[in-house]
């Protein structure tokens, strides 16, 4: 053993597949493993509440699994730079590996740590594994980037996937000075909103490792049928896991394939799932090409969208108060357990977006400070895919109904039950708008509109209409060609 080498953990919080710890132990040096709490981070990009409380836990998992083979996870506050050089210097490291990150200001800190660092002689190494295909790898056959899905995805196909990584032996180097996880105060304490949230989820690798093979044991053969129903348990819950890198989409990738082959029935049910791994591949290829997505209209035309921001409004869509129990119900669930099922996002989205005129960016922050699974690529991409402003967008037409959207999918009521449950005694006739119950229904369930649940925020025809014309002001100006 030589020299040291400072293993910078940053979202990728796992010890089995991971490139940068796999090169930092062949190169046969001593691995000093640190995680630096940066607050930093561009203005509204600073981590969100439910992604802090994730952080917590996810790092006390790492410290764990990194102690049980042998070494102590560092902890330190501060600016990365700083803190890098600080440490550098104290254990002589001549090198900082880490993972690659996609975000627009993660990239930037990159280039400046590797012009700082390269200064003082010391290399700044940057590795793949949060994605199965770096960007760029992926292109049209004119060289550009791609902006549709469908043949994005194929595109990936072609490509081969690589068998993922075990952890290496590693000879853990130490350090006496790191923070105590408690003492930076992730955990929301008045009130303690995540009070239940261990029993819905477990983070660190561990956890992730157990919900990927819970999930292929159990649900992956009903995936393709039974998705977009809320009230199953049938998708994967694997997002906050994937954001925070516990687990690498090369792992699932994997298990998936070894899956195909033991139950040859279930494989269009883990080909769709693993097309959904495909999304998230292309919301940070789009992030890549187009940083600006999360911030900025990709159909420039809707630069000029006439939105009606309306405080009232947005506060009774967070807090699940609008009238549309399918509405209430899902931001309800995502207050209470930090997700919110796939077809509820884009119900609740849409509904924010056309059916109350706010701009998308408002629904984005929210979710990026509600959501466990808060990610810059695939929250910016999916709003503007419900807004109609995105690439590969909804066409903006696409309205969704939210009352033929509760019937469809919670037909027998069982999620709007249990997240508004001051309707649970409704019938299933009237449970998705209480509005067209008779005052004897409604006596009969206990409920009296208005007072134990909100009359509805908005008539669903006219609010429907009013996006339709709100479309029809930018609909000629200029887009973009895809
Ligand atoms: P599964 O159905 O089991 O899918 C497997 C994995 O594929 C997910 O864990 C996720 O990593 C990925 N995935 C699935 N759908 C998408 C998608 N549409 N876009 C990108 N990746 C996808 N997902 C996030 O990870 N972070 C976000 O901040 C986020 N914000 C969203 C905002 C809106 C308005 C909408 C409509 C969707 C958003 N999604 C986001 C995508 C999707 O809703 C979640 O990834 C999914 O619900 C997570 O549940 P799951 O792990 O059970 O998904």
């Amino acid at each position: 053993m030589t020299d040291t080498v400072i293993l910078w953990f940053r979202q990728d919080f796992r010890l089995n597949d991971l490139p940068a710890l796999q090169a930092a132990s062949r190169d046969k040096r001593r691995v000093l493993p640190l995680y630096i709490l940066d607050q930093d981070t561009p203005g509204e990009w600073v981590m969100g509440g439910a992604s802090r409380w994730w952080l917590h836990h996810s790092l006390a998992a790492l410290a764990a699994d990194i102690k049980d083979d042998g070494g102590t996870l560092i902890l330190r506050r501060g600016k990365s730079q700083e803190v890098l050089e600080e440490i550098c210097k104290s254990v002589e490291a001549t090198a900082v590996y880490c993972s690659r990150r996609y975000e627009p200001w993660a990239s930037e800190e990159e280039e400046t740590l590797h012009e700082a660092l390269s200064k003082s002689d010391i290399e700044f190494k940057r590795y793949g594994g949060t994605l199965l295909h770096e960007p760029g790898k992926v292109m049209t056959q004119s060289g550009g980037p791609y902006k549709v899905f469908t043949p994005f995805w194929r595109a990936c196909l072609e490509l081969e996937k690589s068998e993922p990584l075990s952890v290496p032996d590693v000879s853990w180097s130490d350090f006496n000075k790191s923070d105590d996880v408690a003492a930076w105060e992730r955990l929301p304490t008045s009130p303690n909103w995540a009070e239940s949230w261990r029993s819905y989820w477990t983070p660190g690798e561990d956890g992730a490792q157990q919900r990927l093979h819970e999930f292929l044991d159990e649900s992956v053969s009903r995936y393709a049928d039974e998705r977009d129903f809320p009230a199953e348990d049938v998708t994967s819950r694997l997002s906050p896991h994937l954001h925070h890198g516990e687990l690498s989409p090369r792992q699932v990738w994997a298990m998936c394939e070894q899956k195909k082959l033991e139950t040859p029935a279930s494989e269009k049910a883990i080909r769709k799932f693993q097309a959904e791994i495909g999304w998230r591949e292309f919301s940070y290829h789009l992030l890549h090409f187009f940083p600006e997505i999360p911030e900025k209209a990709f159909k420039e035309n809707f630069a000029s969208f006439p939105w009606q921001p309306d405080r009232q409004r947005l506060e009774r869509w967070q807090k699940g108060q609008t009238g549309y129990p399918i509405v209430d119900a899902g931001m309800r669930e995502l207050w209470a357990t930090g997700t919110m099922h796939n077809r509820i996002r884009m119900v609740v989205a849409s509904f924010l977006c056309k059916h109350l005129l706010q701009h998308w960016r408002s629904g984005e922050d929210w979710f990026w400070d509600t959501l466990v699974d808060a990610d810059m690529a695939s929250n910016g991409c999916s709003w503007q895919w419900v807004a109609g402003s995105g690439a590969d967008a909804a066409p903006y037409f696409r309205i969704f109904n939210p009352i033929t959207q509760g019937e469809k999918f919670d037909k027998k009521g069982d999620y709007v039950r249990q997240w508004v449950p001051e309707i649970a005694k409704l019938p299933n006739k009237y449970l998705h708008k209480p509005w067209e119950a008779s005052d004897e229904v409604l006596d009969e369930a206990k409920i009296k509109l208005g007072t134990d649940y909100p009359e509805p925020i908005v008539d669903h025809k006219e609010a429907r209409q009013a996006a339709l014309d709100a479309y029809e002001e930018i609909k000629g100006s200029s887009t973009p060609s895809s």
